[in-house]
Order: C-alpha cells, then sequence, then structure tokens
C-alpha cells in the first residue's frame, strides 16, 4: 500500500467519484468494485484496517450450514457460490478445510444433519440455475469445488481428530468448508483496489458527511497523529462501517426504517494445539441446541463462537466471562478434557452488525437474517451493512450497481474474475540460508507472490530472520513490511492484524517482554519513534490487550 504521508497528500488534492467510509471487509469490498470499474476513489478508516468485526471472526469462508435451519436458503447458496469464487480468487487466503460432525460408541449419526448435508451438496453446486455462461469452457481450468460429504468410520476421525483419542468415535459425517484470516484478506482487497487507483488512508476518524445542494459530496475527517481535520470532495458517499453505521447521518437512516445496528456478541478462545490437536473442525454440540466450532487455525486450535445480544460499549468488546464459561464447558465435554481459564492462550470477541428494522425489536440476535442490506438516503448516502465476512463482494457489487445504476454509466462488475494477490509455490520462492520451508510457507501464504520481497529483505538484513515469538514462524522482517506497506502505525497494529500474534500467543508475548520491545525497536526504527515514544507504544500495547482481555484475566460475568 501507499504510505499514509502520500494518501493524505492525495486526499487533500484530488476530487473523487466516490469516498468509502469504513477499512472493514465491506469496505474495501466497495473500494475494489469501484475502482475495477474505472471510479476515481478514495478510502478512509477511522482506526485501523479491519480492526472492527472484520478481524473478529470465526475466520470461515462458509455457506452456513446453520443458516438452512432457518431456511435462510438464497443467503446459503449466494454464500456457497462466494466460497468457491473466492478460494479460486485467493487460493493462499482461502483454504479448504475438512469439517467432521462426529458420532460416538452407543449413539448415531444425526440423519437430520446428513439430510442438511445433502442439501448444501446440491447448493454448491455451480450448475444449479445458472446459465451454461457460468459453466467452465472445454479446456478452461476448473477450480476448486468441495467433494460431496461423505460418512468416515473411527480410525479416520482418530487420524483428523487427535483430540478425540479420549473418547470413541465412531463415525463421522465429513464435509468441506474453507478457511481464511480475516485481516490478511482484508489487507489483500484493500492492496487490489491500491493496484487499481484507490487512495486509502487508516486513522482517519470521519466526523461529517459533507453535502452541497443537498446531496453527499464528501466528508470531513480528523487525522489521528496530528489531530487536524481534512476534507475529501466526492460525487458519492458509501458509508461501510459495520456496526457504526447508524452513527453517520443517524435521522436519514432512521427515516429509511432502520431502528437501529443491534450487535450481538460473538466470543473466541483459542487453545494450544498441543494440548487440543487437530487436523480438520469439528462441529461440537454446546447448550442450548446450538453447536460451536473448534478449528485449527494458523497453528493453534481456534473455538467459537457465541452470538448473545449486547448493549455495551462497541470501540473495545471484551469476550464475555460466561461465554468462555460455555466455550470451555462444551470443549471439556466432547473432547473429556478439563480445561481451565489458564489454558487459554488468547481470546476475543466481536460484534455483528445485525440490523433491526421495527418488526425484529422481539426477534433474538440468532433469529435475526445475515442478509446485507443497502439503503439510500435522502442525501444519496449509500450505507451497506449486514451479511456476512463471506459475501464481501457480492455486498460490494450490489452497492457499486447502485451506484453506477444512478448516474447511468455502463461500468459492469468485473471482480468476479480478478485474483486477489499473486498466489505463489513455495517452490518459485527463493532460499535463505537459516529460513525454513515452514517459514516460506508461512510467507506464501499470508502474502502470496510478496513473499519474494520478504524473503529478499532477509537475504539483505539477517537480523530481519530472527522469529518474533519462538514456535511462531512470524518474522521480524514482518514488521518492516507493517510499517512501510500497510500503514501499521502501533504495536497493536502489528501484533493484532498484520501477524495474529496477539492472539495466538498472547500470553508469550505477556510474559516475555523481550518480543514485543523487540517489535517496538524494529517498527521505531521503521516510523522514527525516540525512546521516550518507544516506551509509550509499549505501554499502549499493553493497556490495548488488557482493555479487550484479550489474555487472562477474562471477567467472570457479563
Ligand atoms: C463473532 C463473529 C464471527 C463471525 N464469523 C464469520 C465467519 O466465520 N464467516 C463469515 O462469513 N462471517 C462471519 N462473521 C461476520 C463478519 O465478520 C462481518 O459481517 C464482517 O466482518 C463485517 O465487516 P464490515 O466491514 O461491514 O464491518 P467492520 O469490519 O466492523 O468494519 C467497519 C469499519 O468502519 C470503521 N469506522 C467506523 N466508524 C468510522 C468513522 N466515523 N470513520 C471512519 N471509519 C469508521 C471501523 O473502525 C471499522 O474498521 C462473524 C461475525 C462475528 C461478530
Amino acid at each position: 500500500m501507499r504510505s499514509r504521508a502520500d494518501a493524505l497528500s492525495h486526499l487533500q488534492d484530488d476530487v473523487f467519484d466516490l469516498v468509502v467510509i469504513g477499512g472493514g471487509i465491506t469496505g474495501a469490498g466497495v473500494a475494489f468494485d469501484a475502482a475495477t470499474r474505472g471510479l476515481s476513489v478514495a478510502l478512509v478508516e477511522r482506526n485501523d484496517w479491519s480492526c472492527g468485526t472484520s478481524s473478529r471472526s470465526s475466520k470461515m469462508i462458509h455457506g452456513g450450514l446453520r443458516y438452512l435451519q432457518n431456511f435462510d436458503l438464497g443467503l446459503v447458496r449466494e454464500a456457497l457460490l462466494e466460497r468457491e469464487l473466492l478460494a479460486k480468487l485467493a487460493p493462499h487466503l482461502v483454504k479448504p478445510l475438512p469439517f467432521l460432525v462426529t458420532a460416538f460408541e452407543g449413539g448415531r449419526r444425526d440423519r437430520k444433519i446428513g439430510v442438511g448435508l445433502n442439501m448444501y451438496d446440491v447448493m454448491a453446486r455451480r450448475g444449479l440455475r445458472r446459465g451454461k455462461r457460468d459453466q467452465p469452457g472445454e479446456g478452461e481450468p476448473d477450480f476448486w469445488s468441495p467433494e460431496r460429504h461423505r460418512t468416515i468410520d473411527g480410525g479416520e476421525v482418530l487420524e483428523l481428530m487427535p483430540a478425540l483419542a479420549p473418547r470413541n468415535p465412531t463415525s463421522a459425517y465429513l464435509f468441506y468448508d474453507c478457511q481464511t484470516d480475516d485481516s490478511r484478506m482484508v489487507l489483500t482487497v484493500l492492496g487490489e483496489a491500491e493496484r487499481f487507483g484507490a487512495v486509502c488512508l487508516n486513522g482517519a476518524s470521519v466526523t461529517e458527511v459533507t453535502e452541497r445542494n443537498g446531496r453527499a459530496a464528501g466528508v470531513m475527517f480528523e487525522e489521528a497523529e496530528s489531530g487536524e481535520p481534512f476534507e475529501i470532495k466526492a460525487s458519492n458517499v458509501v458509508n461501510a462501517t459495520g456496526v457504526w453505521a447508524d452513527t453517520l447521518k443517524t435521522e436519514e437512516l432512521r427515516a429509511v426504517g432502520v431502528a437501529s445496528i443491534r450487535p450481538s456478541r460473538g466470543t473466541h478462545i483459542l487453545l494450544d494445539h498441543e494440548q487440543l490437536p487437530m487436523k480438520a473442525a469439528a462441529i461440537v454440540p454446546a447448550g442450548g441446541g446450538r453447536g460451536i466450532f473448534v478449528l485449527p487455525w494458523l497453528g493453534q486450535t481456534l473455538i467459537g463462537t457465541t452470538d448473545n445480544d449486547y448493549s455495551g460499549p462497541i470501540d473495545r468488546i471484551k469476550p464475555s466471562g460466561d461465554d468462555v464459561e460455555y466455550l470451555l464447558g462444551a470443549v471439556n465435554e466432547f473432547f473429556d478434557r478439563d480445561f481451565g481459564e489458564d489454558d487459554i492462550v488468547g481470546a476475543y470477541a466481536g460484534v455483528r452488525p445485525l440490523i433491526s428494522e421495527s418488526d425484529d425489536v422481539e426477534k433474538k440476535s440468532v433469529d435475526i437474517s445475515r442478509k446485507a442490506e443497502l439503503y439510500e438516503t435522502e442525501s444519496g448516502m449509500l450505507t451497506i451493512t449486514g451479511g456476512k465476512f463471506t459475501t464481501w463482494r457480492r455486498m460490494a457489487k450490489m452497492t457499486v450497481d447502485r451506484l453506477v445504476g444512478r448516474e447511468f454509466r455502463d461500468a459492469p462488475c468485473k471482480t468476479d474474475e480478478i485474483p486477489l494477490g499473486y498466489p505463489v509455490e513455495i517452490s518459485q520462492l527463493p532460499e535463505v540460508e537459516g529460513l525454513s520451508p515452514i517459514v516460506r510457507q508461512h510467507l506464501a501464504s499470508r502474502y502470496g507472490l510478496f513473499a519474494e520481497k520478504i524473503l529478499e529483505m532477509c537475504r539483505e538484513r539477517p537480523e530481519l530472520k530472527e522469529r518474533i515469538v519462538e514456535g511462531a514462524p512470524d518474522l521480524l522482517a514482518e514488521v518492516v513490511v507493517a510499517a512501510r506497506f500497510e500503514q501499521a502505525r502501533s504495536l497493536e497494529d502489528v501484533l493484532m492484524r498484520r501477524t495474529r500474534l496477539g492472539l495466538l500467543a498472547g500470553r508469550r508475548l505477556v510474559a516475555d517482554g523481550k518480543a514485543v520491545k523487540r517489535v517496538a525497536k524494529v517498527m521505531g526504527s521503521e516510523l522514527g519513534w525516540g525512546m521516550l515514544h518507544t516506551r509509550r507504544e509499549i505501554e499502549a500495547w499493553h493497556e490495548a490487550i488488557a482493555a479487550e482481555s484479550i489474555v487472562a484475566p477474562i471477567p467472570v460475568s457479563g
């Protein structure tokens, strides 16, 4: 990405076709789609890329088996097609993962799930309801497409899920969904938006949507480093601020029937992979007739999620103690273990932007649809919210279609054929002494072809080959990349979202103060921090993880 200084100067000098507010997956998607259709685009994010809900998901690119229960068939179908497309456009970031629904001795496989999986298989098929045009042509390469679900025996269950050894699994349904690193996906989409000319700036909090002749005509924002106000002039404004959407032009949104954005909180915890080894994901029964996921993710085991109405502050959300207890209880029962809060290596919570319209007041958050909603309000501002991470491309298309449609532009959507980043095989990457294939694979998965540049950097500056935390493949070189090419401004940006070490190794980062100091030193030399500034940044990091209870103590209730 371009540097913040460069982006800021462009934002002041140019007049844009579109300004997008919000740097989560929805805003990034809208900026990307609009830029690829030839619009000049500015995007501003209040804090950091993906710092809202888009770094706090369950990391699944999926149809959502659960939504079949609510008969949200359109949503499931759309998400399944997007899943397949994203696995094709970004194969390094969107990877198939086997999921198991297991039966144990004395129990039987749940037939209802079998029926649901049959539907899931059928709905995932590309031929369904689509014209011949959408089928791969003769000689055209086909891309990842899930195998049909099947049943496997107890032996195979244990191979895929060694953590189940204490139980006696007899069989399981096996099906596929996909998994990603949500923050890295946002950064990749932003990178593509920039490649098509978009100008993106984080640390830019929109304070007002400006108007000319009663029409939305740009934004005023406050720049985080200087505290100074700036204006962006644009012919169109898209509000993609997720759970914050009703804080901008609130009255206009009320007038089109948005009663409020009703946040629902979802909590996740991570356990050490060594303690709960998983090669496949498990659907684990939990209280209240719901299921949770236990997934292998970036070398650790990720467990979530909960889904409860939430009314607390939304800027820094803590995992709820009750939710943590609920997750641990379900895992302990299913795997026959005795994990407690001390075993948690990291935890996080996020809020879903569920749109509550006037007739939804009585509904519980789990019952409100995950469908995306697009509102055009009196000033012409478009607000896009709701939806799922998986369906970001469709949400972006819907928004930009409306935008170009009202200007009678002939500019069809092309994002279904533009690769997201450049995938690379590790055999294509240069060897660098001292960097193992695991590290090279990690770089290829996270950065695609850009990994080449990182490896060159390591060759020139061998001190950057050092790992940030022992046992995790993330390198100090990635700190340089984050500060130089990804607009990272704080240790939190680097440890929570450029790398995911804050979640994967939060406890170790707290216990070993030296690792954080090393990161701060490298970042400081990139960003020109003095000693005092560096010390303040380290303190700010500790305050940030305490404010969100990333590492224990987790609040006991609430
Ligand atoms: C617990 C949980 C698990 C989930 N799991 C999955 C999953 O596995 N798969 C899936 O498909 N979906 C999942 N989802 C849904 C998905 O994560 C969200 O739908 C998606 O991330 C929303 O993205 P967004 O860009 O709309 O919002 P956000 O990511 O919240 O982005 C909004 C951005 O706007 C910025 N902003 C706010 N106000 C301003 C302002 N005034 N000026 C500038 N910027 C501003 C914020 O800082 C924020 O970065 C999950 C959601 C939750 C809560």
